[in-house]
Order: structure tokens, then sequence, then C-alpha cells
């Protein structure tokens, strides 16, 4: 049976453990091209998942921090999902047969980041359970997150 959905595979880790969410941190930096931030909207932001399910899967993350859809306002929702719908536009010229778009709310249910809600949105090629092995290597890992986010930033400025 083909894997297609294993949401407990998708942690986002920081490197340490420290109190602070990575989304807020990097919220605060202003290095976006480092923590591979796409873009700022006014309620919102998209970056890159560094750990990838697959090439090209991003994240569309509330400035503020809340851990749960439940407490998402109106506005927040609205721009998530436009967002949402903007990143599948972008990620479309890569030529994926398919998308995950989904939320993983608390640690049981694979919550990389249980205290800052975020929507995945991962595109999917069939074969593409054998990209995380494929990119064992860090070098290769980091290369290719930085090629993609070329192509990305790419995409979405021919959007507007
Ligand atoms: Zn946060």
């Amino acid at each position: 049976m083909q894997q297609i959905w294993a949401p407990w595979r998708m942690v986002y880790i920081g490197g340490d453990h420290d109190d602070k969410c990575i989304f807020c941190k990097i919220l605060e930096s202003d290095n976006d091209g480092e923590n591979l931030v796409l873009f700022r909207d006014d309620k919102t932001f998209v970056l890159m998942n560094r750990y990838p399910y697959t090439n090209g899967h991003v994240m569309v993350v509330p400035k503020r921090h809340v851990g749960d859809v439940d407490e998402l306002t109106d506005e927040e929702m609205l721009e998530l999902f436009k967002n949402t719908q903007k990143m599948i536009k972008a990620l479309r010229s890569f030529n994926p047969e398919g998308f995950n778009v989904g939320i993983n709310m608390g640690r049981i249910a694979g919550a990389g980041v249980p205290g800052h809600v975020h929507i995945h949105v991962v595109p999917r090629w069939g074969g593409d359970t054998n990209f995380m092995p494929v990119l064992g290597d860090v070098r290769v890992i980091s290369e290719s997150l930085e090629a993609t986010y070329q192509k990305l930033m790419e995409a979405l400025s021919k959007l507007g």
C-alpha cells in the first residue's frame, strides 16, 4: 500500500529546544532569506519547511502565536487560506500531480510546533515517498532548499 500522508514526519525543528517558538523567533528576525521566509503578509507569513516532506513543502502561518484553529479570527482565517491558494498557484510551476494541504493540531497529531498553528502545503508526485532518503546528505538538503527558495520566489513574483 502506498504511503500518502504521514504528518508525524513533518517535524519542524529549529535546532535548539528553548522555550521560544520557532515561528515567533523567525518573525522577530530580519533575516528572511536565511529563514526561508517567502513573504510576509498583513496577518500571516509563508516560509519553506527546512525538513521538507517533499521538495516545495511550505507552511502558511498566522503572525499571532495561537495554537489552535478555534482561536483564529475571521481575518486571519481568510488570509491563511488566501495565501494557501497563492502557494498552490506558485507551486504549480513545479508541475506536481497533487497536493496535501493540512493542519496538525497538538503534538499527538504530529504538530512540530504545537503552540503555533500552521497550514502545511505539500506538493506531491508519483514516487515522491523516496524523497527523504534521497536527501540524506545535509549539504544536498541545503543546496536543494536554496534552489527551491529561488524558484518559488520567481514563481511568486510572476503571480504579482
Ligand atoms: Zn509562535
